[in-house]
């Protein structure tokens, strides 16, 4: 059985070293944000091998920073997102304090 469900776009990740990672884009399926406090990206994987597909843009399956002001329920409820590095990390760029 497959799932289509409505998730906000990733737009861009300046990740280039995570597997998924390909021109600046990330063709997971779904990625999943932060913890109850930090945007990181959790989904992030650092590898020399990075994914055959190019095509597919990524959505936000769930997000945990319910400091957000986008997060509603455990749940990103922006049109879109931003990743990218912040010092070492990697991190939802969209992130606002609420
Ligand atoms: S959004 Fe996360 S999983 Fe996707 S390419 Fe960037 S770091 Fe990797
Ligand atoms: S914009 Fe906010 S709610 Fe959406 S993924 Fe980023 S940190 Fe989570």
């Amino acid at each position: 059985m497959l799932v289509n469900i409505e998730m906000p776009a990733v737009e861009g990740c300046e990740a280039q070293d995570c597997a998924y990672n390909h021109d600046l884009s990330c063709h997971a399926r779904g990625i999943t944000i932060g913890d109850l406090k930090h945007p990181g990206c959790d989904t992030f994987t650092p590898a020399g091998q990075h994914t055959h597909e190019t095509k597919r843009i990524a959505g936000v399956g769930a997000c945990k920073v319910v400091a957000c002001r986008y997060n509603d329920d455990l749940e990103c409820e922006a049109d879109s997102i931003r990743v990218g590095r912040s010092g070492n990390a990697i991190i939802c760029k969209t992130f606002d304090k609420r």
